[in-house]
């Protein structure tokens, strides 16, 4: 518990790298669970705590997928995208681009159209029942191959929701190059979608390299190793191309074996601009909040610096012009007011 706390849980906020599934709280959890009584995810809150205790990365993996099992109809998408939302509500997320796969259920039965209804209604309600703005990166599950690729692709152009804002790609990066996703970045990027895949996580910074290169990424997920490669972050800094920053996440996932010295630092110091972000949220047993007072203990930061980083948040994001603004002022706003009764 830091001094700055309540100042973060008050401040608003945007989320920019933050996964659907991997959004799921016990409590969601518990909610799908008891739509699907068959499946092994215990429902009371007292079993699903343990159930949600990691012991390692491959533990990780198997609940993720026993989550993702859970999310069979379009009910499932509907109530699992509203849920999250109010979760986000309650640590002031006003805005939040979600990471979302449809492929993964299409895959599972889940008809497209169907999907991309449910979730744009769950996102026309937590806009007007819960005030959180929520938008949409479709991701290619890299994994998954190329038929994959072309199924993300496809829906995306195709289906076009009204709250789709980008184009990405997760999973794995060893043995995964990104180069061969773009002819699928090319047509998204084309249908008019922003480029943000994931890169550098697990792998060096030439991926980064490919990720700008090869499909015009705009903004980095992780880009954790760009610190390795002066020029790198040089050229990141000067084309204002962000990096989203999951502190506990790279933890969690050994991409960083020691947050004291996670790299955010040499990120900042280059004068790249940083995003904090929180990746699956539950799943590594964090927030959003718990993130900003991470990276704020990492960088010194005071008051002003959390709501700098807040607003470097809104700047990296695909709001338009209005959106940006108004949130911005909400934050400057916040924080007058805080630093003033603290003042006085
Ligand atoms: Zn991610």
């Amino acid at each position: 518990m830091s001094a700055l706390d309540p100042f973060i849980a008050g401040l608003p906020k945007a989320e920019l790298h933050v996964h659907h599934v991997g959004s799921a709280s016990p409590r969601i959890v518990a909610q799908l669970a008891a739509r699907h009584p068959d499946s092994p995810v215990p429902t009371d809150p007292e079993a699903l705590a343990d159930f949600f205790t990691f012991r390692d990365f491959a533990h990780f993996i198997e609940v993720y997928l026993s989550v993702v099992d859970l999310v069979r109809d379009a009910e499932d998408v509907r109530l699992l995208t509203y849920e999250i939302a109010r979760d986000m509500a309650r640590q002031n997320i006003r805005y939040a681009e979600l990471t979302v796969t449809p492929f993964s259920s299409v895959r599972r039965g889940i008809p497209d159209v169907a999907f991309v209804e449910a979730i744009e209604d769950a996102r026309k309600a937590a806009e007007t029942e819960l005030g959180v703005v929520l938008r949409w990166c479709f991701d290619i599950p890299g994994e998954a191959g190329l038929d994959a690729a072309e199924e993300t692709a496809r829906i995306a152009c195709d289906l076009r929701p009204d709250g789709l804002v980008s184009f990405g790609l997760g999973g794995p990066e060893i043995g995964v190059p990104r180069p061969q996703f773009k002819p699928y970045f090319d047509r998204a990027i084309a249908a008019g979608l922003h480029s943000v895949p994931h890169a550098g996580e697990t792998t060096g910074p030439e991926t980064v390299w490919d990720a700008l290169t090869a499909l015009r990424a705009e903004r980095i997920g992780h880009g954790t190793s760009a610190p390795q490669d002066p020029r790198l972050l040089a050229h990141l800094a000067e084309h204002r191309i962000p990096l989203e920053v999951c502190p506990t996440s790279n933890l969690a996932t050994r991409a960083v074996t020691d947050i004291e010295r996670h790299p955010i630092r040499e990120m900042a110091a280059a004068g790249v601009l940083v995003t904090v972000n929180s990746d699956d949220p539950p799943m590594f047993g964090t927030d959003l909040n718990n993130e900003y007072a991470v990276a704020a203990r990492l960088l010194e930061l005071d008051a002003r610096g959390v709501a700098d980083l807040a607003k470097n948040a809104v700047e990296a994001s695909f709001m338009d012009t209005a959106g940006k603004a108004r949130l911005a002022a909400e934050i400057d706003a916040y924080t007058a007011e805080h630093t003033a009764a603290h003042a006085g």
